[in-house]
């Protein structure tokens, strides 16, 4: 099984090497029989190759069994015609990546701001808000002049339908509940079609619990009583904020594992970005690429029914938390002594011994 390793800008190539260590222990552990090919993309190939996502890194990623993507320092990227693509949103497009899973669950220490988060956000991930890469051709943000700037926020039937179903299956392996977040009072016509297709696209499941609610009303339910919900389905943008708060209030953006999966291809990403501020200095928190990369196992575990994998998907997440949860081996954004590197083989070692 090929898995294609992508480690990005900023503390990506850190945290990403620090899972590298963790994926070995469980190939060790479990005898995936994995194969990790490593290519440059970001600042690094734009300097070497003209654009930070060459076309050869993209096929072999979409050749490949599964993608590991670290965080792109997008916002100091040349325009695309001067290379700077945005990686994360080419895989998103290109393979047709429309369901974002970001799951959220209290770790075991004060780090979290919540004690009983469990939920996992699955947020749209191919129309919404994003406009300037929604558009079959040309983008959906433009200005008709110089004091004046529009975007547009696509929403198809069939995207909101597929979203919905995704949702709903994910939320029938769990506690059986749903929740819609639109701002359908508001913008009645796109968020009232994403509330009726998703809800038809969930109704394959008559035992769920569905339910609406507007996503200002979501920001402050997520603080007040998070333990209220399990799957939550909503629209890009909102996907994007209401997870980094969610996130936050879990534990961390450390831990924000997510992964972006179409019907054949999935690519493990943080949901946090190249954290520029603390790169190169050995302290961020690799956590959320080794979670995203858990659930990038527990993904090909379902396609193909391997044992092995869900184990070591399994294996990952709890050996995470074990860390987490003992002061000993705890990173330095929630107050343990442990840096990046360190904590990977601490993690690794855990899942050696599971
Ligand atoms: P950010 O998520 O990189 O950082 C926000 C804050 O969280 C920073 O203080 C950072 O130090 C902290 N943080 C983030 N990840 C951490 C970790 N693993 N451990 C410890 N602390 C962590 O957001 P930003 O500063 O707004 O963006 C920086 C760059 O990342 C920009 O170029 C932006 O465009 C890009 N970005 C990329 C992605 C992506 O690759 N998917 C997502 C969001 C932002």
């Amino acid at each position: 099984m090929k898995l294609v390793v992508l480690p990005g800008d900023g503390i990506g190539p850190e945290i990403v090497d620090a899972t590298l260590t963790v994926l070995r222990a469980a190939d060790e552990r479990f005898g995936l029989g994995l194969e990790l090919e490593e290519h440059a993309i970001g600042e690094v190939s734009l300097a070497r190759d003209g654009s930070t996502l060459p076309e050869p890194v993209f096929e072999s990623a979409s050749a490949a069994d599964g993608v590991i993507l670290g965080p792109v320092s997008t916002a100091t990227y040349p325009s695309p015609s001067e290379g700077g693509l945005n990686p994360s949103a080419e895989f998103r497009r290109r393979l047709d990546l429309f369901a974002n899973i970001r799951p959220s669950r209290s770790v075991r220490h004060d780090a979290a701001l919540v004690k009983d988060m469990d939920l996992v956000i699955v947020r749209e991930n191919t129309e919404g808000f994003y406009a300037v890469r929604t558009m079959f051709a040309g983008g959906g943000e433009f200005m008709p002049d110089k004091d004046m700037a529009l975007a547009v926020r696509k929403i198809t039937r069939q995207g909101a339908e597929r979203i919905g179903r995704a949702a709903a299956e994910l939320a029938m392996t769990r506690r059986k509940k749903l929740t819609i977040v639109t701002k359908s009072n508001v913008l009645k016509l796109s968020d009232g079609l994403f509330l009726e297709a998703v809800t038809a696209g969930a109704g394959a499941f008559p035992e769920l619990e569905v339910e609406e609610v507007l996503v200002d009303a979501m920001a402050s339910h997520l603080v007040r009583s998070p333990g209220a919900f399990d799957v939550i389905v909503t629209s890009n943008m909102f996907g994007d904020i209401l997870s980094n708060e969610a996130a936050e209030l879990a534990g961390g953006l450390g831990f924000a594992g997510s992964l972006n999966a179409g019907l054949r291809h999935a690519v493990a990403q943080a949901a946090h970005g190249s954290a520029p501020d603390i790169a190169g200095k050995n302290v961020a928190n690799p956590s959320s690429v080794m979670l995203s990369t858990g659930m990038l196992l527990e993904w090909l575990a379902d396609r193909s029914d391997s044992n092995a994998l869900r184990e070591s998907a399994r294996a990952i997440e709890a050996a995470v938390m074990a860390c987490v949860a003992d002061a000993a081996t705890r990173t330095q954004d929630i107050g343990g002594a442990l840096s990046t590197d360190a904590f990977g083989a601490a993690v690794a070692r855990r899942v050696a011994e599971v």
